[in-house]
């Protein structure tokens, strides 16, 4: 069995690109750019609770890392750095090289050093703090929108729910169209170059974890406004689309977390240059409603009139 350093030299340490000081001594040390901010966050992944021990460990390194970074993408921040902290109820090598060759891939795709971190013995829980940089004074934050702005969403709502749906038994979906949503679930696609390319675009943003109901409403509060939704514009995939009779998958497009999909709100004269980014990034932007004055959330049907949901977003306490 390896011991708790040579862990961390063989499976977390990795070269860095731009860092004074990455992994190995008590603290590391970075350097921020002349006239940016830093922007941390951070995001836990527990066993049983985010995640099963039967998931694929490199599905997991990519994950833990996927979720910080959705996180940087809804402030408009650059990732530059990351640090690891893990409990592991056992040092299995396999079970660590598949989560280290995940996780590294991803960040090699994003250039993220991996600078530090923690690892102990406990119930398997994966925590990763992200910093990244952002002109300062421009991040996008959820206290930004303003009435008669526009309501955008990137990609298509509700298959991350849905795949989680399919793996409890509660909604029924044929072979080719699970293995469509599965990977929305395992594998889900930060929306990085997104979110730095609505710098002095967007006036608010989130990404959606926990539902689009729940997210938005988070802007609403932060922004004290309120928001008309039309139901019928939510981009929705082929999947999805095929199961809207069911209202559990209703549900998946309005209060399904783990799609990572940004929602942020433009003013109407930035729907040229929106149309521009979602061509240039070869990803679908939609515009599902507007801010008003107020507070609270409207839906509406095809008709205009306002529907009832039950649906509301993911609660860790409710
Ligand atoms: P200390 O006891 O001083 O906190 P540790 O022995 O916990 O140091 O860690 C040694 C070095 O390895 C530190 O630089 C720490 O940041 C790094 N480290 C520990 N665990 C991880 C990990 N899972 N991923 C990356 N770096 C790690
Ligand atoms: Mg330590």
């Amino acid at each position: 069995m390896p011991s708790e350093f040579e862990l961390i030299r063989r499976f977390f340490t990795r070269p860095v690109q731009h860092t004074e000081l990455g992994v190995g001594d008590d603290a590391a040390l970075i350097r921020v750019a002349a006239g940016m901010e830093l922007a941390v966050s951070a995001d836990m992944l527990v066993e049983g609770r985010h995640f099963s021990s039967s998931d694929s460990p490199g599905a997991l390194g990519y994950k833990t890392l996927a979720v910080n970074l959705s996180d940087l993408a809804a402030m408009g921040a650059t990732p530059r750095w990351a640090t690891l902290a893990l409990a592991l109820p056992a040092a299995d090598e396999k079970w660590l090289q598949g989560f280290a060759g995940g996780f590294f891939g991803l960040a090699q795709k994003h250039k993220v050093d991996l600078i530090g971190g923690d690892t102990t013995r406990g119930p398997l829980t994966l925590c990763v703090q992200i910093m990244g940089e952002v002109p300062a004074g421009r991040a996008l934050r959820r206290s930004g929108a303003q009435p008669g702005d526009d309501i955008w969403v990137s990609g298509v709502l509700g298959d991350a729910a849905l795949a989680l749906a399919f793996r409890q038994g509660r909604v029924e979906l044929d072979r080719r169209e699970a293995a469509a949503c599965l990977p929305k679930l395992y594998l889900p696609t930060p929306r990085v170059e997104l979110g730095c390319a609505l710098l002095g675009i967007a006036t608010s943003a989130i990404d959606i974890s926990d539902g689009l109901l729940a997210d938005l409403g988070h802007i609403l509060e932060a922004s004290r406004a309120a928001a008309e939704i039309r139901f019928d514009d939510l981009p929705k995939s082929d999947v999805l689309r095929a199961h809207l009779g069911d209202a559990a998958v209703r549900d998946c497009l309005l209060a399904g977390g783990d799609d990572y999909e940004l929602c942020f709100t433009a003013p109407a004269e930035r729907r040229a240059a929106l149309a521009e980014l979602s061509a240039r990034l070869d990803l679908p932007l939609t515009r599902i409603g507007a801010i008003r004055g107020g507070a609270g959330l409207v839906l509406r049907d095809g008709a205009g009139q306002a529907m009832t949901t039950e649906a509301t977003g993911y609660d860790h306490f409710a």
